[in-house]
Order: structure tokens, then sequence, then C-alpha cells
């Protein structure tokens, strides 16, 4: 009866455990995986940006007239449960603006901790909240802090 017991209490305790653990790892597979997009869909921009020499309009613009720079899934953020097509806000930074512009980031609660963006530069980040407020409030991302306020996120 002991031994029973013992036995379900160890295999309670290692499924709150692998759940947990599970939880967490897969968390950090979507922050992984989303910052790998971010990087691909904000070298595709730069590659636009150098062959007409302006930033894409919208992240849609570059898969449509056949141009398709990079796979349409690439807009999923593995982290979004949403039903949504797209899980990432873009704005278009001038092309002489200054390298640590935001350009790209998730959309509010793709994952639980952080934030991915992307910079002008093509540096991915994965920024805390407070992170993410403090660099919307630095002066060359007044542009990119007013669109996303627009868009409610
Ligand atoms: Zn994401």
């Amino acid at each position: 009866m002991v031994d029973a017991k013992r036995r379900i209490a160890v295999l309670v305790l290692l499924a709150m455990m692998t759940g947990c653990g599970g939880g967490a790892e897969e968390e950090k597979d979507h922050v992984r995986a989303c910052s790998a997009n971010l990087h691909n869909i904000a070298s595709a921009c730069t590659t636009y940006s150098s062959m007409n020499r302006k930033y894409p309009e919208s992240l849609q613009s570059m898969l449509k007239e056949g141009k398709e720079m990079f796979p349409s899934d690439l807009l999923k953020c593995p982290g979004d449960n949403s039903q949504r097509a797209c899980g990432y806000f873009y704005v278009a930074p001038e092309q002489e603006a200054d390298n640590m512009t935001l350009m790209l980031c998730d959309l509010p609660g793709n994952h639980k901790q952080v934030r991915c963006v992307a910079f002008k530069c093509r540096v991915i980040k994965q920024l805390t909240k407070d992170e993410f407020q403090a660099a919307l409030k630095l002066p060359h991302n007044a542009a990119f802090a007013a669109a996303l306020e627009k868009a409610g996120g």
C-alpha cells in the first residue's frame, strides 16, 4: 500500500515537473523560432530597400505582385495562438534612419515574458516589457511608437 502510494506521488511529481518544464521549453522554442522569422523578414526588408531605395510599405506588399521575398508563413509568430495571418507589427524606417530604429515587433501577447523586435540594422532582440517601453521612448523610434500606439499595442 505504502509503495503504491509512493509510486503515485512520484508519478504526480514527475508529471508536474515535465509539465512546467515543457511549458518553459516551449516558450523558449517559440522565442527562438520567432527571432529567426524576424531575422529573415528584416533581411528581406533590407534587400528590398537596397533594390528600391526605400523600405517596403508593408510586409504584405512583399508577398504580392509575384515578388514573394519570403514565405508567407514567416509572418506567423510561433507563440501567437490567434488565427491572424500576421503576428508582427512593422513600420518602414527611413533609408537614413538610425541603425537601431525599431522596424518590426511581436504583437502584444505573442510571448509571455518578452517581445521580439528587429531593428533597421537587422539586429534581433528579445526585450522585456520595460526594455521595450524604454526603446519606444527613444527619439529615433518616435514614428514607430506613434504608429504602434495607433494600432493599439
Ligand atoms: Zn513572436
